[in-house]
């Protein structure tokens, strides 16, 4: 059995999370196997009204008993001050996850038909102030009129990322393309330098083409030509604003699942915030963050070869683009009218309905 810390976050998380949890449940039924014992960790404004932290030391010294996690969204924008650190930033640091994995695909009532991407945004680097020094924040006011930012790029972190996207658009899946995204017009250094290590790994993956675009244009061209692109690699600040422009494409965030990944260590994370608008009211989508638990389920099953998992993960799957492509059960913003329980309850009836060896 995996231990999974479960961090059930703020605004919509309690509730995506307890019904991403009832649906792990019953796929475990299904399959006859137990394959994850939970523990339950706290961030995020929970603990900071308990322990006067928004990542408490226990939690992070919990997540280094776990093998991977299942983490909510948190309201970072209220986060203030050394004591609110974001969680997120901290683990993605801290496990060292250099490669956020964000896949986006068409589902019928898209706006763009035939979309199936994934996107490799570098996790631990790049203009994010917390991310990018050990203990400093990367952004200085040496008065109250100016900001100056750093920005970190290393060839190593670079090189991880770069890897991880060839190893995906290798799968028999894809259309085996990767396109690097950058400004290395401008950010000579610190994007030249990415665009070579993507050069580099490319070396390895002669039957893979390799392209690469501004990151101005690209932003364009995602809209022209969504069903083009196959893997596309970029830095972290430029891949998560592609990602939520992506996410657009097909239907919006609470379709849009991520995995943080590193050597040892995964985090299932929905790529939306914690839409705080919709919080407490049932009606959240679910569907990104049970999609990035599957996507966490496969990287188990891939990391300790085991058939339990990958065969969970491929069921999960198969239901999940069920519901989403068969189904009128929809919460409202894909245009339906349905709770996030019901969303949840559907998934697990196909579930049963699935043969188990699919
Ligand atoms: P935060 O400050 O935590 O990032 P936010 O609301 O500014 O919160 P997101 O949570 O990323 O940013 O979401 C933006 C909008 O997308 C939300 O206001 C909501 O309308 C929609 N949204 C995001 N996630 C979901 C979801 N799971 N289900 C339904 N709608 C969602």
């Amino acid at each position: 059995m995996y231990k999974l810390g479960v961090i059930k976050g703020d605004g919509i998380g309690p509730e995506i999370v307890e019904c991403s949890l009832n649906v792990i449940r019953n796929l475990e039924k299904r399959i006859g196997t137990n394959i994850v014992e939970y523990i339950d960790l706290l961030a995020g404004l929970e603990a900071y009204e308990k322990y006067g932290s928004t990542y408490p030391e226990k939690t992070n010294v919990m997540l280094k008993e776990c093998d991977g996690l299942i983490l909510g969204p948190l309201s970072t924008h209220l986060y203030e001050g050394s004591n609110m650190p974001n969680p997120s930033a901290k683990i993605r640091k801290n496990f060292n996850l250099y490669a956020n994995i964000r896949p986006i695909r068409s589902i019928p009532s898209s706006k763009f038909q035939d979309v199936d991407f994934v996107i490799v945004r570098e996790n631990t680097e790049g203009m994010y102030a917390d991310r990018n020094m050990i203990n400093a924040p990367s952004e200085f006011m040496p008065d109250k009129d100016t900001v100056l930012s750093l920005r970190l790029v290393t060839r190593k972190a670079s090189r991880n990322v770069a890897q991880v996207a060839f190893r995906l658009a290798d799968e028999r899946n894809r259309k085996q393309l990767v396109s690097v995204v950058h400004k290395a017009n401008v950010l000579k250094k610190g994007c030249g330098l990415f665009l070579e290590e993507c050069n580099k790994v490319k070396e390895q993956y002669s039957h893979i083409s390799l392209d690469d675009y501004h990151i101005d244009a690209f932003a364009m061209y995602l809209i022209l030509h969504p069903e083009k692109y196959d893997v596309i690699v970029t830095t972290n600040m430029f891949g998560d604003i592609l990602s939520d422009e992506a996410a657009g494409l097909v239907g919006g965030l609470g379709i849009a699942p991520s995995l943080n990944e590193g050597e040892n260590f995964a985090v299932a994370q929905a790529a939306h915030g914690s839409a705080p608008s919709i919080a407490g009211k049932g009606i959240a989508n679910p569907v990104a963050l049970l999609l990035s638990v599957q996507m966490l389920l496969n990287w188990l099953g891939k990391r300790y070869n085991d058939k339990s998992s990958l065969q969970a993960s491929t069921i999960l799957d198969e239901a999940i683009w069920r519901v989403l492509e068969e189904s009128d059960i929809k919460t409202p913003d894909l245009g339906g009218n349905s709770t996030t329980e019901q969303v949840c309850d559907e998934v697990i009836k196909v579930i049963y309905n699935l043969p188990v060896y699919i």
